[in-house]
């Protein structure tokens, strides 16, 4: 059907020629049986990682420890990794060492949940050695194997639960949940991106509200860094990674920034989810120029998505917020048409804090159109209105 499986099967049949065994395995057999379009596709062969390199002309050892070589076809690249079981787990994390096995039930089996241990041979027929086809019919997400056992392993898997109840809306098995409720405390191990890696998934779920939930039900909210109610996400429902950190911010009060602080989120992120927690302060106290002149579309339009959700005592604004903005004065700092220079020249001052509250003041005043932005408009505003006021 699609480019990413047309370029697995082409693997397949190559490795297939060259008289090994390949498959598809792990989350693209699942979407494929939910009908969900795949991301990676990713091949699983009884090859060892040299012998899949000598199989093709172009690849890239991109964990070749693990056993995994990318391989690159004309329909484009693919994640090929022999068949393997996992090594002594330790710290509740998955192992440093794996060992390359010949069989594709054991490497099935380390797999986390039977959902996720279904491999598809190229004519379409599935090897499915622990009822995964089942599950995924019932909605459920099951442990392969014994699940507090599992958890005990790789604590990681918990939270994985948890994200893919977000994602696909499933229901946790109940000795699955047992187990997670058992080993909830097991999640400080694990380390601080890689939870943030799954909350992120978390957040573009279908089903966000399934996945608080869950983890709440589980335990392992306790263990989390920040508040996590299930009841104030509800009616989130807009599957973004961004929307979703700037409104578990905004459930955080005063410690968001500790909190988000706290799961290594980046600059950038940062930087959106102040500008919306901000934005949404501002719309508190009504809409000015100002609002609509300092914060981005994007951000004025979450505040509002956010005030709808909590049920803040916000104005909408009347028009759409890009039309407001078109019609601003001015859409940056720089468009000024005097700086701190002009004003030194002008006045005959010296430099100081002054400046800077000038020029704030000429802003808003162009901005919210009492004042054109023009030099001589501005100079006569100076010198008459700005400091005869002071
Ligand atoms: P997504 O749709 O998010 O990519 P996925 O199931 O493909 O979901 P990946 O993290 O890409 O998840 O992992 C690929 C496969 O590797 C999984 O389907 C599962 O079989 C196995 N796997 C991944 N992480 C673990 C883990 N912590 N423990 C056991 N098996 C795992
Ligand atoms: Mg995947």
């Amino acid at each position: 059907n699609n480019k990413e499986w047309q370029a697995a099967y082409s693997v397949i049949e190559q490795l297939e020629n060259a008289g090994f065994e390949a498959v598809v395995v792990g989350g693209a057999v699942r979407d494929a049986i939910l009908g969900r379009p795949a991301h990676d596709v990713d091949v699983a062969t009884n090859a060892m990682p040299e012998e899949v390199k000598s199989v093709f002309n172009h690849t890239v050892d991109v964990g070749i420890q693990h056993g995994t070589v990318l391989v690159i076809v004309p329909a484009g690249p693919v994640e090929v990794t022999t068949y393997r079981t996992d090594g002594d787990y330790i710290d509740h994390r998955r192992p440093e060492e794996v060992q390359f096995v010949r069989s594709l039930k054991e490497d099935l089996q380390r797999r986390d949940f039977t959902m996720n241990a279904i491999a598809m041979r190229r004519d379409g027929t599935f090897i499915d050695y622990y009822g995964g086809r089942q599950d995924i019919e019932a909605g459920v997400i099951r442990a392969v194997g014994n699940a507090q056992r599992r958890f005990t392993e790789d604590a990681l898997r918990m939270l994985r639960a948890v994200r893919f109840s977000a994602q696909l809306g499933f229901v946790i098995e109940s000795e699955t949940l047992a187990a997670m409720q058992i080993k909830a405390a097991d999640i400080s191990w694990i380390a601080k991106e890689r939870i943030k890696a799954e909350l992120d998934k978390l957040w573009i779920g279908k089903d966000v509200f399934n996945g608080i939930q869950k983890l709440e039900e589980s335990g392992l909210a306790a263990y989390l860094n920040g508040h996590f109610q299930a009841n104030h996400w509800r009616e989130f429902n807009v599957q973004d990674k961004l929307l979703g950190w700037a409104y578990f911010a905004l459930l955080q009060g005063e410690q968001w920034r500790e909190v988000l602080g706290s799961y290594r989120l980046s600059n950038k992120e940062m930087a959106f989810v102040k500008a919306v927690l901000a934005a949404l302060e501002a719309l508190k106290n009504g809409w000015t120029n100002m609002d609509y002149f300092l914060y981005a579309q994007q951000e004025l339009e979450v505040a509002c998505y956010f005030a709808e959700l909590r049920q803040l005592d916000v104005q909408m604004p009347q028009q759409s917020i890009q039309e407001i903005q078109t019609k601003l004065p001015i859409r940056h700092k720089q468009a000024l048409l005097v700086n701190g220079t002009d004003l030194l020249k002008w006045s005959g001052k010296k430099g100081g804090p002054w400046v800077k509250e000038a020029l704030q003041a000429m802003l808003e005043a162009v901005v919210n159109g009492e004042l054109q932005n023009d030099r001589q408009a501005i100079k006569n505003w100076i010198a008459h209105d700005y400091f005869n006021k002071e």
